[in-house]
């Protein structure tokens, strides 16, 4: 069965097939480091990690990219209410962020482009460029520069939305009284005096670029013409993505990205997560406050498949918890049982349901559901018949697991342990045995240089990080 998502664009189930074979190239939209993320945004974040993990799992090779926005209308704001400047303002934002990236185990990007660098300004302004040329854009009387929305009919598609609706209602803000229409959005703007000293110099005077101009730019700048995937939270839809096509296609002349998957918001405890329901947290709260750990969280926006609502409430972290543990005491047992095989050969494992259901149900846009309900499967059957799984079949069983561990990166640090380490602590197990004192010690010293310390106990050896 072929990999299939379910396109925004389409609004269908579709085959994925990327344009070069074996390579994907993916884009996701980042965080605005205005203040630290939230859950929300980490729900985003966690479904776009499952979707890198799986696509590797089946042999491509992912090339993804990330953008940090560190200028808009919230980031300035910041910076001139603290009275510092913006890179200062948006620096440690930008670092929680990547701390947090590393609690919840989201693999990273290759690149994490900063709508700020310089080559990507310059991007930005040589597409506006273009765009002005091309007649999709006109410059207002104030310095802005707008993308004339009735210039590419295609405009509306990704939303679906027509054109005649979304003028109507739609008032005027006093502000962008100079455009022409009332959906043509801002590719750059005019310096204002709320902008301070945030500005650079363009062919249309001082000014920043718009929001969705620097997605545009750093996609098609880093990737490419064209993209496999485009990915974010269902907000982005309209206008973002929507515009972002329009600019991009009307540059490239190219279709900007084959596929979009975008999740659906998260609620808390039943309800939109806002500040005054004091239900907003960020991941901080639930780890430094609350004591649950990254990997339980991970555990909570993974679980739910990203179209489905997903309510995040406390006892569904409690659920997070007890699943994990199910897994881990599964994990020790079968690890137990393959330590003790005297070869190294793994035999398939002998099992009623299907391994290979892991797998299949992601491919089926990433049906995470059915997929953890075939691992719970396969842990309900062993562990039934535990007393008879040989070292060998638990050998098997635990290649599978790596397999599927690595798309849902939920290992345990206990078992995150490397085959070589646990060789040379079992080689050890054996000298002690025999009494062999100096060979344990050269064993204890090996095993501490690759970053792992032994203990002797009565129930034996005991292992920590160095
Ligand atoms: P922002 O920093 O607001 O630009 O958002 C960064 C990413 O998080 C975007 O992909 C948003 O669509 C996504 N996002 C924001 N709020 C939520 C939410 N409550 N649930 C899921 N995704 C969200
Ligand atoms: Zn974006």
């Amino acid at each position: 069965m072929p990999i299939r998502f379910f396109n925004t664009f389409s609004r269908q189930l579709e085959d994925f097939v990327p344009l070069e074979p074996g390579i994907v190239r993916l884009y996701t939209c980042g965080p605005t480091v205005y203040n630290f993320a939230h859950i929300g945004n980490f729900r985003a974040y966690v479904f776009e990690d499952l979707l890198q993990r799986h696509l590797e799992y089946r042999g491509y090779r992912v090339l993804r990219v990330m953008n940090l926005t560190d200028v808009d209308d919230k980031t300035i704001r910041g910076c001139r209410a603290a009275g510092i400047p913006l890179a200062e303002f948006t620096k440690p934002f930008k670092d929680a962020f990547f701390e947090d990236l590393d609690a919840l185990r989201i693999k990273r990007a290759q690149h994490f482009p900063e709508a700020t660098a310089a080559d990507h300004i310059a991007r930005m302004i040589s597409m506006i460029e273009t765009l002005v040329e091309k007649g999709h854009a006109y410059r207002a009387e104030d310095g802005s520069v707008y993308f004339r929305i009735r210039s590419f009919p295609a405009y509306g598609q990704l939303a679906h939305i027509v054109l005649d609706e979304l003028q109507a209602g739609v008032r005027i803000r006093s502000d962008e009284y100079e455009k022409e229409n009332v959906g043509d959005f801002a590719l750059w703007k005019a310096w204002d005096p709320a902008d301070g000293d945030v500005w650079w110099e363009s062919p249309w005077g001082r000014g920043r670029p718009g929001w969705h101009i620097e997605c545009s730019a750093m996609s098609t700048g880093l990737l490419g013409p064209q993209l496999d995937i485009h990915c974010g939270g269902e907000d982005n839809i309209f206008p973002h993505h929507e515009a972002e096509i329009a600019q991009s296609e009307c540059v490239t002349e190219l279709q900007f990205s084959r596929y979009w998957l975008h999740c659906k918001h998260l609620q808390v405890e039943g309800a939109k997560m806002a500040k005054s329901a004091g239900n907003f947290f960020t991941l901080r709260d639930l780890t430094k406050e609350k004591g649950w750990s990254g990997r339980e969280v991970r555990y909570a926006l993974l679980s739910v498949k990203y179209r489905e609502p997903l309510n995040f409430t406390m006892e569904g972290l409690g659920a997070a918890r007890s699943a994990l543990g199910r897994i881990d005491e599964w994990t020790r047992k079968i690890r137990e049982i393959a330590d003790s095989a005297n070869s190294a050969d793994a035999d398939p494992p002998h099992m009623r349901s299907n391994l290979a259901a892991f797998g299949q149900a992601l491919d089926d846009d990433l049906n995470i559901s059915a997929a953890l309900a075939s691992v719970f499967d396969v842990i309900r059957e062993t562990n039934r018949r535990i007393e008879e799984i040989s070292p060998n079949e638990a050998k098997g069983l635990m290649t599978w697991l790596d397999g599927v561990q690595s798309v849902l990166g939920l290992t345990s640090e206990e078992s995150e342990i490397p085959q070589q380490v646990r060789d040379l602590v079992a080689q050890r197990e054996q000298a002690r045995l025999e009494k062999d004192w100096k060979t344990s010690d050269v064993l204890r010293d090996k095993i501490q240089t690759l970053g792992w310390t032994i203990k002797d106990s009565k129930n034996g050896q005991k292992l920590t990080r160095a």
